[in-house]
Order: C-alpha cells, then structure tokens, then sequence
C-alpha cells in the first residue's frame, strides 16, 4: 500500500455476500467513465462475521461510502456513526455515506421509488395500495408516507410483517394505514391512486402473477412493480393493459443508483447512461 493515496482513485463499493457479477457495478462505472469521475466501484463479499472489520476497513482506507446488501442492512448500522432520516425510520441501511470522517446510513431502496414515481406523478395527498411487507415495502412506504401520502393500504399473505408495517406508519410517520390479510383475489379499491407490487412475486419468473382482479385496476390508477429482473412483468404488462401509467422496477434500481453517486460525488448524473449500463449487465 502506498504512503500517499495521491494517485489512487476515489473508492466506493457494495458489501454484500455472493453477488458476484453485481449489474450495480456495471452501472455505476459506467456514470464514473461518463462524466470522467476518477472513481472506482468495487464488489467485496464480506460475510456476517466480518462485517465490522470490513467498516472499519473501508474507513481506514478512505472509502467514500458503500451499497451494503442483505444480509447486512440491518447488522451494519452499529458498526456506523449515524443514520439518515428514513434510516433511522425503517431501522435498515443500503448506502453508507462518508461526512467528514464520520460513515452515516441511508437508505436508498425506497428514495429511489419515489424518485421513479416523481417521472409521473407527486405522493403528497396520494392513496396508495402496497403489497408486500418486506424491506423494499418497509422502504417504500416510508418513504411515500415522508412525501405526504394520504394514505397507505398494507395487503400481505403475513399478519406480523403486515400489521407491525402497518403500525408504524401509523404511530411514527401519523398517517393513516391499516392492513388487509391476503388470502385470496385482491380487488383493488375504486378510488386509489397508487398500487405498488413490493413483494417478490415476478423475480425471474415473467409469468409469475399476483393474486388480484386486474379488472379493478382503473385507467386513471399508477402501477409500479419493484421487480427489475425482467422489468416486463405480468403485474406490469396487466396494468398496461387497462390503461394505467406502469412504471418498472428498473426505474427505482436506477433511481438508487443516482441518488448513492449524488452522495458520494456531489454531482448528478447522466441516468440514460445508468440505466443502458444496467440492461446491457442484465442482457436485456
Ligand atoms: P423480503 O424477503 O424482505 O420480502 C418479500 C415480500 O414478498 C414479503 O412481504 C413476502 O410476504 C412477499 N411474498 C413473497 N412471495 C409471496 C407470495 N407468493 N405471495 C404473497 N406474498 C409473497 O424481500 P425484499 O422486500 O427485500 O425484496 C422484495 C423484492 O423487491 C425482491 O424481488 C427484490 O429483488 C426487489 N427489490 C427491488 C429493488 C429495486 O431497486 N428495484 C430494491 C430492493 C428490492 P410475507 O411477508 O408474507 O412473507
């Protein structure tokens, strides 16, 4: 190792562990090349028992920051110094953030929804149906209920993860939320605005359908999916159908990518080029 990290590029990178191949890094190289950043994005596989090391690590080295993936997001924040807003709120982090000589936890998964939905229309005021309740559900409805949405729906297959998500948009963010058992067709309820598919059903699979009656989807509604891997999915492809405004998961996955660079660099960047890095990685 030098002395002097004068001639070394500016580090930032992912811990996660077996993402090998990870089009997150495809993506984020191409905006460092694009807009000719001297910096590098580097995939590290850390397992859980090293985690700290690996933070510590990091630090000593001058990274600017890190992606972390599971099984880290929520094991990471006491290896940190601080946590974003929304962070805090979902008790979970994806990007870590050098300030000063301080490393902060934000999360982005659920920032860059909203950014992706901002292509098409405003949260503030907004009645939104979300299925799932895992982390990216967590993410997004905090984020949604942060940006003023009236009111959120919570429809999952399991009562603890429904209710508890349900509970704290109530009890932190005071907004209006409740949850509804998925046990059977879904019909979507005339007069939401915003009806997202947050769980895992379509990853891989462009089949894979979701238990809902497409036909109480209205044309005025906005349909977003958070599967990225195909984007074209059924939940998606239904949603067209009937004339609702779709927006894919690819959008969010970029959308992240975006606000982690704004982060670290300070600067915005090109998202045509982010997102073309992406589908060439993930050979669509
Ligand atoms: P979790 O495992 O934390 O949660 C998965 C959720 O999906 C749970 O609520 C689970 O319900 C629900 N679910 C899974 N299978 C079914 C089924 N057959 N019927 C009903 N519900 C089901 O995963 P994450 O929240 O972390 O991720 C969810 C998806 O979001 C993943 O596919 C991931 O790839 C994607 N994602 C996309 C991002 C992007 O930028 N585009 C960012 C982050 C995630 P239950 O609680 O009942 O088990």
């Amino acid at each position: 190792m030098s002395q002097s990290s004068n001639f070394c590029p500016a580090l930032v990178g992912s811990m996660s562990q077996g993402a090998a191949g990870n089009p997150t890094v495809a993506m984020m190289e191409a905006a460092f090349a694009h807009h000719q950043l001297d910096w590098r994005y580097i995939n590290m596989e850390v397992s859980p028992e090293e985690l700290g090391a690996a933070v510590r690590g990091a630090k000593s080295m001058g990274y600017r920051g890190f992606n972390c993936s599971l099984p880290h997001k929520v094991t990471v924040i006491e290896h940190l110094d601080g946590l974003g807003e929304s962070a805090a709120l979902m008790g979970a982090v994806n990007c870590v953030v050098r300030r000063g000589d301080r490393f902060i936890g934000e999360n982005t998964d659920g920032k860059g929804f909203l950014k992706s939905l901002e292509s098409i229309t405003v949260a503030r005021g907004k009645s939104v149906v979300l299925f799932g309740s895992g982390g990216a559900a967590r993410a997004i409805a905090v984020e949604l209920a942060l940006a003023g949405a009236k009111k959120i729906t919570i429809v999952n297959r399991t009562q603890e993860r429904g209710a508890e998500l349900a509970a704290l948009l109530r009890d932190k963010l005071k907004i209006e939320s409740g949850w509804v058992h998925w046990s059977g067709t879904f019909f979507v309820p005339a007069g939401t605005d915003i009806v997202i598919n947050a769980t895992s059903i379509g990853l891989y699979d462009a089949e894979a359908r979701l238990d809902i009656d497409t036909d109480s989807l209205q044309p005025g509604m906005v349909v977003a999916d958070v599967i990225g891997n195909p984007p074209r999915t059924r939940w998606i492809r239904d949603a067209q159908s009937r004339g609702c405004a779709a927006l894919d998961g690819l959008g969010m996955l970029v959308n992240q990518g975006i606000i982690g660079v704004q982060y670290w660099t300070g600067i915005e960047p090109d998202a045509v080029v982010m997102r073309r890095a992406l589908e060439k990685s993930l050979g669509l």
